[in-house]
């Protein structure tokens, strides 16, 4: 949905009906798409904001404090909060860049559920498609419902139990409403917490398939599992009574989920009487893949599974990727426009696929495939996954010399060569305000009205008027804040060599927000200064020592569609090659802080803890090879957001960055007290108030979080080590807020410097 068509009905500028008219036609739209495609089963997706809040509406489990509202003001009020309200939390789901709404569930919640939405949408599917058979309603499953709400004090079993007469009620209901096959999604399936909930997915799924089966016409259950593969689940999962089960079969993170999926298909062999959904279109990556598609299919059939018995499908639900590779008109280089495939290709590429496996011999599907390349092989996967796992190790370094890997002194020789601080030092994360007016420079450098050099004036006056700021307040260190960036990816994204950027490629990452990631399209090179000139600038207006600001290789990786060719772990570290010769410029010009911003190191944890120190091997790895280049007297420093590292605390030390700024104002001090516990002793800068808010923080209250920080024991009290700076950038709040909120902060730790 177009967020400006929301929007307009926030604003009151359209009418609730002009609104679901508008919704309703781009839903409609998008399954007729499918079914012209091809696509025989046709699932029921679509939104007005987000698939777990119309699940929270549907079975009527709804937080008390929204109880006074109805209809669509109450939906709106759930997802961005209202008068006296405040907004359901935002988390994101499982592995993927999406955030969903966090159901919240009460020892004492009662569904009372309302199914209207829900069969009209199945009304409406059924007259898109022209069929019964073909529109298959979407359900979250009572499990995955369960897992991904908060403040449950009852056991999962009891929550689901609570659930479940209204989830049978909707499977009557849809069934008497003429469906004959309902999609049930339960990625939770793939986490390591479903190994314990076996009993809850069996009990649960007997009683769902007893209200399928008391339907009048046969309602078959499709259970949907998808963004990992099974792991220890399988051999019970697969036996739930379901008539069909989808598996992954490419995962978003390699290979090594392709493999896990093939090999629990092998050994334990997948139930005669069930449907096999075969994920093999990958629903996570921008890339034309029928080949390796098709070597899957070719796999499955040879595990014995016959070719009346698959449903091809995609991988994971197509929300993850652009919609449509031919919006982007002419502007796709010709070497990418073959090798590209957004959502509405990857439909295309379900129905190749499928049509081969209908029309081949179990050995001549591979020949069918129309791709020009060779089909890449099942084994090659393999190959990358085992480049992932050896990463894990620190073995595979690309066969980079392992000094690149780290700092030429220890911390404890380095940092008596670095900036002396004096107690409570103070600074920002980096970035400030970014006004309207800044946001119009860029459009006007865009569309012409400013030139490149006119650009640069504004821009050094921004800088200047921020450096100014900071003098003016006495930050300790300065930060040049960011006006000539976007956003922290696209900004080097642009300036690296080998990453691609789509004019239309937009992504939803919530409710009626989206983004538009970069790609990675060839190898990384380093193509020239990014940021020397911005920190040029800042440094002239200052005699204090301005921070130089990176994003780091963990988070652009994270945050774009990586190439599917080479593993992961190498684009880590080719990006982070090209951010070290950054470091290297900075540092040749002058800069003597620099800071390497990964605050999406953790989002990129695999959904098995038994992956994840394969990934915190290499992502790790990218941190060190990009910053070791630094000299001893240069400091560098790393800023995670959201603080709930406790259990990866060895792994941010092996990161080694002389300083960690941590978002913290929300975890009550968490972080700090469990590095402490844990004996880490670089500095660290615990945030002091939280950004997410325009409240000013008083300086009474950001005092009492710096002696908080000092009574964890954290750094055995060397002030001069505990930095005082703000949770995190600062770009989305107003210049008066800032000042006022970094006034204080100095303030405060003036008097606590007073104190000591
Ligand atoms: N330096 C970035 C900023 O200040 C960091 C942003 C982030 O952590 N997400 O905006
Ligand atoms: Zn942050």
């Amino acid at each position: 949905m177009s967020s400006t068509t929301i929007g307009n009905y926030w604003k009151g500028q359209s009418s609730e009906e002009q609104l679901l008219r508008t919704a309703h036609r781009v839903e409609a739209d998008a399954w007729r798409l499918q079914k012209s495609a091809g696509i025989e089963a046709v699932g029921l997706d679509g939104t007005l904001y987000d698939q777990v809040l119309d699940t929270i509406t549907w079975l009527g489990v709804v937080p008390p404090r929204f109880k006074g509202l109805t209809g669509l003001r109450r939906y709106f009020a759930m997802a961005r909060g209202g008068p006296g309200c405040a907004a359901l939390d935002m988390s994101k789901f499982f592995d993927t860049n999406y955030h969903y709404l966090v159901p919240e569930l009460d020892a004492d919640f009662a569904p009372a559920p309302d199914f209207a939405p829900m069969l009209d949408k199945l009304r409406r599917g059924q007259e898109a498609l022209g069929s019964r058979q073909a529109a298959v309603p979407i359900v979250i499953g009572p499990v995955t419902f369960v897992c991904l709400a908060k403040g449950c004090p009852l056991p999962v079993g009891e929550a689901v139990g609570r659930l479940l007469p209204a989830y049978c009620q909707l499977l009557r209901l849809l069934g008497a409403g003429g469906a004959t096959e309902v999609q049930l999604h339960e990625p939770i399936l793939t986490t390591s917490t479903a190994e314990d909930l076996q009993t809850v997915f069996q009990e649960a799924y007997g009683k769902l398939a007893e209200a399928a089966s008391s339907c009048s016409s046969p309602l078959s259950l499709h259970l949907v599992t998808y963004y990992d593969d099974l792991g220890s689940t399988y051999p019970w999962a697969v036996q739930l009574p379901v008539a069909a089960i989808s598996l992954d079969l490419r995962g978003a993170t390699g290979a090594e989920v392709t493999s896990q999926t093939l090999q629990h298909i092998r050994r334990y062999g997948f139930p005669h009487d069930k449907r096999l959904g075969a994920s093999v279109v990958d629903g996570r990556s921008v890339w034309a893949d029928d080949g390796t598609a098709l070597a899957l299919v070719r796999e499955l059939l040879a595990a014995g599974l016959s070719p009346d018995r698959l449903t091809i499908t995609s991988s994971a639900p197509l929300q993850h990727l652009p919609y449509d590779l031919a919006a982007e008109g002419d502007h796709v280089p010709p070497e990418l426009s073959t090798r590209l495939a957004f959502a509405v290709q990857k439909v295309n590429e379900i129905v190749r696929v499928a049509e081969a496996v209908r029309g081949g011999q179990r050995t001549d599907v591979a020949a069918e495939a129309p791709t020009q390349e060779a089909a890449p092989s099942v084994e090659k996967a393999a190959g990358e996954a085992e480049d992932e796992a050896a990463a894990g190790g620190g073995g595979l370094r690309c066969g980079l010399p392992a000094e690149m890997f780290s700092r030429s002194e220890p911390y404890d020789v380095r940092r008596g060569r670095q900036v002396q601080m004096p107690a409570f030092p103070t600074t920002t994360i980096g970035s400030f305000p970014q006004t309207p007016e800044v946001r119009r420079l860029r459009q006007q450098l865009r569309s012409g009205q400013l030139s490149q050099s006119e650009y640069e004036q504004r821009i050094a006056g921004h800088i200047a008027h921020c450096v100014g700021v900071q003098e003016a307040l006495g930050l300790d260190v300065v930060v040049h804040g960011e006006a000539e960036r976007t956003d922290m990816v696209e900004y080097f994204g642009s300036k690296l060599g080998g990453m691609w950027f789509t004019v239309a490629g937009w992504v939803q990452s919530y409710g009626s927000r989206y983004v538009r990631p970069p790609l990675i399209v060839s190898d990384i090179t380093y193509q020239g200064p990014m940021t020397v000139w911005e920190y040029g600038v800042a440094q002239s207006y200052t005699r204090r020592p301005v921070k130089g600001m990176l994003t780091g290789p963990v988070t652009i990786l994270n945050w774009s569609f990586p190439r599917k060719d080479i593993s992961r772990s190498r684009q880590a570290l080719q990006l982070a090659l090209a951010l070290r010769r950054e470091v290297e410029a900075l540092e040749g010009a002058g800069c003597s802080v620099v800071q390497v911003d990964e605050p999406a190191l953790r989002e990129g944890l695999p959904l098995k803890r038994e992956r994840w120190s394969s990934y915190l091997g290499w992502a790790v790895d990218a941190f060190r090879l990009c910053t070791a280049v630094a000299a001893p007297g240069t400091q560098v420093v790393t800023h995670l957001c959201y603080s709930d590292f406790e259990d990866i605390l060895p792994d941010i030390a092996r990161m080694d960055a002389d300083v960690l700024t941590i978002e913290n104002s929300r975890s009550g001090n968490a972080m700090i007290a469990a590095l402490a516990a844990a004996g880490y002793n670089h500095d660290i800068g615990p945030g002091v108030y939280d950004v997410h808010s325009p409240e000013v923080p008083s300086v009474d209250f950001i005092r009492s979080r710096i002696r908080s920080f000092v009574e964890t024991g954290i750094l055995g009290g060397r002030a001069d080590r505990i930095w005082v700076n703000p949770d995190c950038g600062l770009k989305t709040r107003g210049w008066p807020e800032t000042i006022a909120a970094l006034r204080n902060m100095v303030t405060a730790a003036a008097q606590a410097r007073a104190e000591l």
